[in-house]
Formats: structure tokens, sequence, C-alpha cells
């Protein structure tokens, strides 16, 4: 085995333990291989070992690695998983499967307005945990007008839960709790945006006991980022 492959499968049983540990079924989570900074050829090395979900930070980046990755990795669904401008909607449309950070009104027009009457594409509404504006993310008072507006106004988006990352300077378990409670208030609004993007290398044991569906892993499985600024 690679020592690629090692790492997944390592990460995978983990992510199996920490499932079963709080009572959840792992087939219910979705592991999302982080790629960002590495080269497309990582992308083609984890299709050919079964990896159906990647996901991409920067919109450069996924295009480029999109046009750049083989026929062998059609079926790979690519989650953007950064800060989204408005001017790169239409490009992270028209390059990605999911978005994970829908986090104001102007960033969802744009993304429905990319392609109004495309097919629907699944997206997060990201939800800032931290005290900092600067991090992406709505904040949770915003939550519910947020989902009231993709739900009323963004038709060709299909809202499907909550996304975040944790604050460096808390519990991750708390955090995740607070995410727990805004993906309650979006359900209110959209009964069955029933998932939850949470948990990287460090903390996913965390964000699947606090209902996590979707977990974003770089590190854990593909090894260091090369260094990108
Ligand atoms: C880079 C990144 C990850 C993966 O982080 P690791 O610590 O490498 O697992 C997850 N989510 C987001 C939003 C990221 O930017």
């Amino acid at each position: 085995m690679t020592a690629l492959a090692e790492r997944l499968t390592a990460l995978d049983a983990r992510i199996a333990d920490a499932a079963r540990a709080v009572g959840r079924d792992p087939g219910e989570l979705t592991r999302i291989v982080v790629t960002k900074f590495h080269p497309a050829r990582l992308i083609d090395d984890l299709a050919a070992l079964g990896v159906h979900d990647v996901g991409e930070s920067r919109q450069q980046e996924l295009t480029a690695k999109r046009g750049e990755t083989t026929d062998a990795v059609s079926d790979v669904r690519w989650h953007f998983i950064g800060q989204l401008q408005t001017k790169k909607a239409k490009a992270v449309r028209a390059a990605s499967d999911c978005v994970h950070s829908v986090d104001r009104d102007r960033v969802a027009d744009a993304l429905h307005a990319a392609d109004p009457e495309g097919s629907p594409l699944d997206v997060f509404l990201q939800v800032n945990l931290t005290d900092d504006p600067a991090r992406g993310g709505a904040a949770p008072s915003e939550v519910e007008a947020l989902a009231t507006h993709i739900a009323a106004r963004c038709a060709s988006l299909r809202l499907r839960g909550v996304m975040a990352v944790a604050p460096l300077t808390a519990a991750p378990a708390e955090a995740f709790e607070r995410l727990a409670g805004a993906a309650a208030t979006v359900r209110r609004v959209v009964p069955d945006a029933a998932w939850m993007s949470a948990g990287m290398s460090g903390d996913f044991a965390e964000a699947i006991a606090a209902g996590a569906t979707h977990l974003r892993i770089g590190t854990a499985i593909t090894g260091p980022r090369p260094d990108r600024g």
C-alpha cells in the first residue's frame, strides 16, 4: 500500500470509531478530502483509491485542477470550502458540485445569478463561530434571515445545511454545539436542510459527536500541505 492509501485507510477507521462511540452509523458520514495547495495529480491518486469527494478553497486553483485532472475522476464531487467573493461566484458555480461557504445574501445572489435555470447547486450556510468578523461565515444572529433569503430568492440553490470551522481559541465541542443550534434555526426555515459540514483533521471526533454529516479532512490524509502564501 502507498503511504496515501495507508493514511486514508487509517483515518477512515478513526472516523468509524468516533461515529460508533457516539452511537452513529459511519455510513451516514461523507468524508471530503481537502486537496488545496496540492497538485492535481493527488486528486487522480485519490480517485484511484475510491475517493468520491474532494475539497478546494480557492477558485483559481479549483478551476485549474478541474481542467488538469484526468477522466478517471469524472465521478468525483468537487466541494468549494473557501471564502467566496461575489466576483468569483460564477467561476465557482461552473467548477463545483457543492459550495460550503455561502455567508451573505450577495454571495447567494451571485451564485444563483450565475446559472438561474441550471440544475440545483447544493449549498451550505457558513456560520462564524468566532468573534472575528473577518473570518468567513454569517454571525449566528444572521442565520435565520440568510436561510430565508436563500429559500425565497435563490431558486437554483438547494440549501442543505450549515458549515463552520471551529475557532482556534475555544474547545471544538462547545463551538460545534453552537453550530448545532444554528442548524436547528436553518431547519425551521428549510426543514430538510439536514446536513452539517464540520470537523477537520484535528477535531472530527468532536464534530461527529455534535452531528456533523460532512467532514473536511486535509493533512491527516494528504500529509503536510506544500507552502502557498
Ligand atoms: C484546509 C481546510 C480544511 C482541512 O484542514 P486540515 O486541518 O488539513 O484537515 C477544512 N476546512 C476548511 C475550510 C479548510 O480551509
